[in-house]
């Protein structure tokens, strides 16, 4: 952006330079126009004066003191009327400097001798001069020939002529003007010709436009028009220096030309050039930028994805339903897909995997979608059960809102199958029976709290068994421990093999078990215990045993310290009832 600026800045700097150098430009092809024009008129005015002074007659006429005044009336209407240098005036002086005629007046025989050296220096020279000068009436261009007869000088012959027809030629060209004599030769003109001043300028052109003398009111002139050129209300104002016959600065033609009607033909191009120019660098240095920044990304959008991709845990981007991206690891897992596109065309979400357990996420919970759950209770732990395959993995999930706009997700698994394995065994353990293996005192007491719960909450019946080897001290006594662990064993298994899945049996004391029995009333538990001690007693596997049982209901509200006493009861009935027996409290 800056260097854009910059650039700009640079391009108005070189099209401001171009400006000025066209308005200089300008300045002086008019300044050179003016000029030639001057010169071209000097040397018409001399051409005139030459043919006029070359007449036979009129230097034989001077030298008699005979000239004719009607002859040169006739004359100088003539060029008047013939050709483009009206108002020219003729005198005509005599070589003692007496001026013997004047078109303009009819006064004669003034001597001009120390008044005009000019002159004097013409005849004494025998040389054509020709100059601008300032005159009584005028600032005038004035040419002065010698007339000779034969080899000598006779007079002189002066044709004077006017700024007026220069200031005309050049308006063809756009461009006003106005002639100015210097203030300090104000004095010298006696009986100003066109009567315009501004303030104490003699203006010597009479289509002097208006415009041009407001503008050059209270201004001082040589020092306004020392500079090249002016710019003002859209005019370039230049100026070409009068100059006398001894080169000294008598006066200004000042010149005005409107800016528009300057060709800018270089400076549009000059434009054209540089904005093209300008936009094609410009289009070159962002098409380089964005080629490096697509190099940087692309560097850095490696550098994450290796970043993202060594990683042990799977990386998903996901939006509000389904997965969009994912990282490497995503398919060590699942690799039976190559890409992400196409596990989408069979799969729109891991979830598809998950498995719903106790302490597993499903795809949505409490009505949340699991995203938003995990979001939202981002201070648990959050893990899924997923089974892909016949391989059953455990992950601990994150998830984080990346995209507001575009619902997006990132969300992190990270495999904690090991882990859970480990911790499902060691809780395995800790409520099993080492012996039996079947539930232990620990797991009884979380089952039977679990199935209050339900029992209340569904309304269900559930009933307990409680049972106790008859004697078994003596089964110990009498064929050691060895076998009284058998026993243990056997009648395990043998009461596990008539009971439902929902029955939960555990032990819990050295022959002390117990018997929850869901969706079950007293009635039926009691049936249910009267079979298995019928069974117990004709098993006889490894030494034949007997069983005390005691069955209670689960009453409403009670809790478990009051139904465990109540069937506790009951198997002491059993057993000071004579034992191998069922007793129901
Ligand atoms: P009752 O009919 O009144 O229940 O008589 P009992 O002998 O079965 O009851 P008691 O409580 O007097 O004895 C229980 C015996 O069970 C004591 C102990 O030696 C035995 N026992 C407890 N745990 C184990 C075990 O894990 N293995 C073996 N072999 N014996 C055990
Ligand atoms: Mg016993
Ligand atoms: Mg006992």
């Amino acid at each position: 952006m800056y260097g854009s600026w910059k650039y700009v800045g640079l391009v108005n700097i070189k099209k401001q330079e171009l400006e000025s150098k066209s308005y200089r430009m300008e300045a002086f092809s008019m300044q050179k126009k003016v000029s030639e024009m001057i010169h071209s008129k000097q040397k018409a005015t001399v051409a005139m004066a030459i043919a006029l002074s070359g007449d036979r007659a009129l230097a034989k006429n001077i030298k008699d003191k005979k000239v004719s005044h009607q002859y040169y009336r006739d004359l100088s209407r003539a060029f008047r009327e013939n050709t483009l240098y009206k108002n020219i005036w003729i005198q005509i002086i005599d070589k003692d400097l007496n001026s013997i005629y004047r078109s303009w007046t009819d006064r004669r025989g003034d001597s001009l001798k120390s008044i005009r050296n000019d002159v004097e220096n013409v005849i004494k020279t025998k040389k054509i001069n020709y100059f601008i000068s300032i005159c009584k009436y005028d600032l005038s261009i004035k040419a002065i020939v010698p007339i000779l007869d034969k080899e000598e000088v006779v007079g002189a012959l002066e044709v004077i002529s006017h700024f007026n027809s220069i200031s005309k030629q050049m308006n063809k060209f756009g461009v006003d003007s106005i002639v100015v004599l210097d203030k300090k030769y104000k004095s010298k003109v006696l009986y100003p010709y066109t009567n315009i001043f501004v303030d104490d300028y003699y203006v010597a052109n009479f289509d002097a436009p208006l415009y041009l003398q407001k503008h050059l009111k209270g201004k001082n002139i040589k020092q306004y028009m020392d500079k090249d050129y002016i710019i003002h209300n859209d005019s370039l104002l230049t100026s070409y220096n009068l100059k006398s016959i001894d080169g000294e600065l008598i006066g200004y033609f000042i010149m005005s030309k409107n800016i528009k009607s300057i060709s800018k033909t270089d400076l549009e191009y000059f434009v054209f050039k540089w904005i093209a120019l300008g936009l094609i660098g410009i289009m070159i240095v962002a098409g380089i930028t964005n080629i490096i920044l697509f190099y940087l990304m692309r560097k850095q959008k490696v550098y994450y994805k290796n970043i993202i991709d060594s990683s042990k845990n799977i990386m998903m981007v996901n939006d509000g339903k389904q997965i969009i991206d994912a990282s490497k690891m995503f398919f060590t897992y699942f690799n039976k897909y190559n890409s992400i596109e196409e596990f989408k065309l069979e799969h729109e979400c891991i979830c598809d995997f998950f498995v719903e357990e106790d302490e597993y996420l499903g795809q949505s919970i409490d009505g949340l979608y699991w995203i938003n759950y995990i979001i939202k209770n981002n201070n648990q732990t959050n893990k899924v059960k997923l089974k892909y395959e016949n391989n059953v993995y455990y992950f601990s999930l994150n998830a984080v809102l990346i995209s507001k706009e575009d619902n997006y997700y990132s969300v992190v698994l990270s495999d904690i199958t090991n882990e859970e394995t480990y911790r499902h065994e060691l809780e395995e353990i800790t409520i099993t029976d080492s012996l039996t293996g079947i539930g232990n005192r620990r797991h009884f007491h979380n089952k039977i709290n679990d199935e209050i719960y339900n029992c209340i909450r569904y309304k269900h019946p559930l009933s307990l068994i409680m049972l106790d080897i008859d004697y078994f001290k003596h089964i110990n006594d009498e064929y050691g421990h060895i076998i009284g662990d058998e026993v243990l064993m056997e009648y395990t298994k043998f009461i596990s093999s008539h009971l439902r899945e929902s029955d939960v049996f555990c032990r819990i004391g050295g022959e002390e078990f117990i018997i929850l029995l869901p969706y079950t009333k007293k009635k039926d538990a009691e049936k249910i215990a009267e079979k298995l001690r019928v069974n117990v007693e004709e098993y006889k596997k490894v030494v034949p045993i007997t069983i005390s049982f005691g069955v209670s209901q689960y009453i409403e509200n009670e809790d478990v310290n009051s139904i465990l006493k109540r069937v506790d009861d009951a198997l002491y009935e059993a057993k000071n009832s004579g034992r191998n027996r069922v007793s129901v409290k």
